[in-house]
């Protein structure tokens, strides 16, 4: 799945008001700990990013993405996935 799908899928269950983790492929202890969640959230109402939308804003938020966020996507290492900002490790099915 791409980033896009990913973020669709957090905007989702945000949306339902379930407890929204990370986007897969993002680092879940840098994105709570962070607030990148809460600023990225309020970056895409300013743009008016919604699940509607977000097909329309891929460019805007592949942009986003690369300028603010991929710092904390894990990076693949053999069979695990680590952040290159707390050094955390977690298993491929994060
Ligand atoms: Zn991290």
């Amino acid at each position: 799945m791409s980033i896009i799908d990913n973020i669709k899928i957090f905007l989702m269950n945000k949306a339902n008001n379930e407890t929204a983790a990370a986007p897969k492929g993002f680092c879940p202890n840098c994105w709570g700990r962070q607030e990148y969640g809460g600023n990225f959230y309020e970056a895409m109402k300013n743009e008016g990013v919604n699940i509607a939308s977000i097909d329309q804003k891929k460019g805007w938020i592949q942009d986003y993405v690369d300028k603010n966020l991929s710092g904390i996507a894990l990076q693949k290492k053999g069979t695990s996935q680590t952040c290159s900002v707390c050094y955390a490790t977690y298993n491929q099915e994060h």
